[in-house]
């Protein structure tokens, strides 16, 4: 009992510094969108990079032709092939192939990462059903593709693009300052395949904004919650470094990189970050991404083994020093655990912990952990969006410290004067395995956003699951700058 009450005193102290009250969850909206303005206007001035993507026309159902995708996440690699029929057609046919990227190719060359990924897609090129035959006789000899890349690019074009640095636990000795696309080019030429061209280089976040965007017009927002966690939107107040001849244009936030002072950081996210391949960076998408849930409850959990005899005499199991040895599906499973014994629980710090025997009020705190982890991201994250709102539809969308009403629209703000944005509704595009496959998270995030917008205003914002949005956008972005037009 004595033990058990110190294991309480230990989630006790972690729920109240991982807690994130409605007032701190304004605090970051607030902030997010004062960094987005900072960022967007200076360059360096902000942790949030602001890329401009030099993507000024999103996709509006006309697209047409074969156009094949590549889509290099943080967990998987995917190739697709994508026959669009223009409006009335829409996606004909796609294919898709999705294989797990190799954890020794994260941490080798780039030149080892991208034959790899080059051979997959010639031979999955190699494998173009007869269906698949395109009418355009240029588009059966030239295959074009839209390379979805998901790290911080700096693009200097729309078909061009630096690497600034690698994320999500990759660490690859070269590559960052180098072309990507470039990168990939020699690559599939030194396959001796069939001939490919890069036709558009984009974030994960601007792929599945662009494959919501070619089936609903009000899609502003393109948002990843996999592996890491990203943004982009479309913005109309324009810095002179990102000039568009639509008066608006796409831009990647890596809001990954947001930090704030108001972010509620516990001794396991210090911890993490210290031992982690980038510290003092992506301090956002360490406490979001899909990547390092698990393993903040692993730490959680290794402390009140450790100080507090959690898991009784069986002390601290050797696995559960391990880093990363607690992946998220396997923490989102223990959390979605409805018996009243929490029997998957048990099975689960069995199969991964080696724990053999566990006591229910044991399996409750192990319970709890998994909630407020979860609970804080899901929150954190709607946050992030509020503050997107904020930046793009103007006063409109603070409610902040009122109830349930409208604010009066700024009319002299150059953002509000879309009275679309201003008035109507924004759809966010949402893509990544952690948002796809985690109930509760969801559940968490909408009813943050609820408690952060008034109830009319709520209403305006819809969240969409975009499935493999970011691949299928990646190859109707190819059919919008195609090089063949
Ligand atoms: P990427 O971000 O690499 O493109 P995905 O979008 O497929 O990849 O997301 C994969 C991530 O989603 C995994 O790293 C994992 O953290 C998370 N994830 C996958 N399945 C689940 C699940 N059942 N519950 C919670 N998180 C999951
Ligand atoms: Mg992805």
């Amino acid at each position: 009992v004595q033990t058990r009450n110190q294991a309480l005193g230990l989630l006790y102290e972690f729920q109240h510094a991982a807690a994130t009250p409605l007032h701190v969850l304004r605090q970051i909206a607030e902030h997010m969108t004062i960094e987005m303005t900072a960022g967007l206007m200076t360059e360096g001035k902000s942790n949030l990079l602001m890329l401009p993507t030099f993507v000024e026309n999103l996709p509006d159902g006309s697209e047409e032709g074969l156009f094949y995708a590549l889509d290099l996440g943080g967990t998987n690699f995917r190739v697709l092939r994508c026959l669009l029929g223009g409006l009335e057609g829409r996606v004909l046919k796609q294919e898709y192939e999705e294989v797990p990227i190799p954890k020794s190719l994260m941490l080798g060359t780039s030149e080892e990462l991208f034959d790899f990924i080059a051979k997959r897609l010639v031979d999955f090129v190699n494998r173009e059903g007869e269906e698949y035959r395109a009418k355009n006789r240029r588009q059966q000899t030239v295959r074009e593709i839209g390379l979805t890349f998901s790290f911080p690019v700096k693009q200097t074009s729309v078909k061009s693009g630096i690497l600034i640095q690698w994320s999500k636990g990759f660490k690859i000795a070269d590559g960052v300052g180098a072309d990507v696309v470039a990168l990939l080019q020699s690559a599939i030429n030194r396959q001796h395949g069939p001939k490919i061209e890069v036709a558009v280089l984009v974030n994960d976040t601007v792929g599945t904004l662009a494959g919501g965007r070619y089936w609903n017009d009000d899609v502003m927002v393109g948002m990843i919650l996999g592996t890491g966690t990203n943004a982009c939107y479309v913005e109309r107040d324009l810095p002179s470094h990102a000039p568009s001849r639509t008066g608006e244009m796409v831009i990647n936030m890596e809001w990954g990189g947001f930090w704030s002072s108001h972010l509620p950081r516990t001794y396991a996210d210090e911890q993490l970050d210290n031992e982690s391949v980038n510290p003092g960076q992506a301090g956002y998408e360490k406490m979001i991404g899909g990547m390092y849930l698990g393993e903040i409850v692993r730490r959680v959990l290794l402390r009140m083994a450790r100080e507090a005899a959690l898991f009784g005499d069986q002390g601290v199991p050797s696995k559960m020093t391990v880093p990363f040895s607690l992946v998220t599906p396997e923490m989102s499973k223990m959390h979605a655990d409805e018996s009243g014994d929490l029997r998957v629980v048990a099975k689960i710090l069995r199969d991964v912990f080696g724990i053999q025997k566990t006591e229910l009020p044991s399996r409750r705190i192990v319970h709890d952990v998994c909630d407020i982890v979860t609970m804080r991201s899901a929150r954190l994250a709607a946050a992030g969006i509020v503050g997107i709102l904020k930046k793009i539809g103007g006063d409109s969308w603070d409610t902040s410290g009122q109830s349930g009403q409208l604010k009066t629209i700024n009319r002299n703000s150059r953002v509000a004067t879309s009275t679309k944005l201003a008035t109507g509704r924004i759809v966010v595009a949402m893509d990544g395995g952690l948002y796809e496959h985690y109930t509760q998270y969801r559940i968490y995030m909408q009813a943050a956003v609820n408690e952060l917008l008034s109830e009319a205003t709520a209403k305006r914002l819809v969240i969409q699951l975009s499935k493999d949005g970011s691949g299928i956008g990646a190859t109707i972005l190819a059919a919008c700058h195609s090089n063949y037009r």
